[in-house]
């Protein structure tokens, strides 16, 4: 028994190593990636159920190595919050996303909201505001057509700081979407007193919603919800007209994805955006 808990210990701590030494291979070539422009932004169409005009689009940002290849944001991302680098990329995001803002407001898109997602260890370094005051200043992006989402997991964490911190950021002129809704847990005396916008219900529940009648309950919470506290509510993740109509049907107004479109480049998004 002895040597066969050695063994394993053995490889525990080799498989760990290798683990570790991966993320540090993948954070300084994220740095120097970063560095050297591989980081865009895609922008994935918000649309109005009623009518499939885009009201708005979530920037999402991208990675494509030199060969080409890109790397998936849920395997970069975390890599990005646990070196730090997140400041910084986020930073980036966040004009980036502005500055794409004021060009479709430029080609005539004046009405059209920017969704930015926002890292909690970027929302909770001690110059978030300032970076926030400072990129809509510089790129001269109406603040009450910029959208934060914060994910529902950081709306958890020390409410009372939360809270706070969410009534600054209101007081800039952003909007506050709470992503990924249904999946932490929040409670909802909680969520009350916060200052937020709008509630994403996540892919995860818009895609069981076709099944059993059990199937759509959270999704049919989450916009009850909204409703009782007066916010607005949009679906993720809608890949096909059934969830679409379902959707509309327990009244739910807004809507995103591949059922309306991929996250798009630029380009693409100003074409797209000219098909009536
Ligand atoms: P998220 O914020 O929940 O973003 C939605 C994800 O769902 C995106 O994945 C999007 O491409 C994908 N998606 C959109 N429509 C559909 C659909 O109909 N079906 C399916 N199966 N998927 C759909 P993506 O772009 O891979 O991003 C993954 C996550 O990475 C995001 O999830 C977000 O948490 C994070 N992320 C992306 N960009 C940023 C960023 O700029 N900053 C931060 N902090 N996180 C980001
Ligand atoms: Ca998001
Ligand atoms: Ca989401
Ligand atoms: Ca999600």
């Amino acid at each position: 028994a002895k040597s066969q808990h050695g063994t394993n210990h053995f490889y525990f701590t080799r498989g760990l190593g290798v683990e570790i030494r991966e993320r540090v291979r993948m954070m300084h070539a994220l740095r120097s990636g970063f560095a050297r422009g591989q980081l865009y932004l895609a922008y994935q169409p918000q649309v109005d159920l009623a009518t499939g005009r885009a009201f708005g689009a979530e920037a999402l940002l991208r990675w494509r190595l030199e060969d080409g290849r890109n790397v998936p944001p849920d395997r970069f991302i975390p890599i990005a919050e646990y070196s730090g680098l997140i400041t910084e990329i986020g930073e980036w995001v966040l004009r980036e996303a502005c500055a794409e803002l004021v060009r479709l407001r430029e080609a005539g898109h004046v009405d059209f909201t920017m969704s930015v997602n926002v890292s909690q260890v970027q929302f909770r370094h001690p110059h978030f505001l300032d970076m926030l005051r400072r990129a809509l200043q510089d790129t001269g992006a109406p603040a009450e057509y910029v959208e934060l989402e914060i994910t529902e997991s950081m709306a958890m964490e020390e409410p009372d700081l939360l809270a706070e911190m969410l009534a600054q950021v209101k007081r800039t002129g952003v909007s506050i979407a709470i992503d990924d809704f249904g999946t932490g847990f929040s409670s909802l005396s909680h969520l009350q007193r916060l200052q937020v916008d709008r509630l994403k219900i996540d892919r995860a529940f818009v895609s069981e919603i076709t099944g059993s009648a059990r199937g759509s309950s959270i999704a049919e919470m989450v916009i009850q919800l909204g409703r009782n506290l007066g916010l607005s509510i949009i679906a993720e993740g809608v890949e096909d007209e059934r969830q679409a109509q379902i959707l509309r049907a327990l009244g739910c107004r807004k809507a995103q994805g591949f059922l309306f479109s991929r996250p798009l480049a630029p380009d693409e998004l100003v074409s797209w955006l000219a098909v009536p």
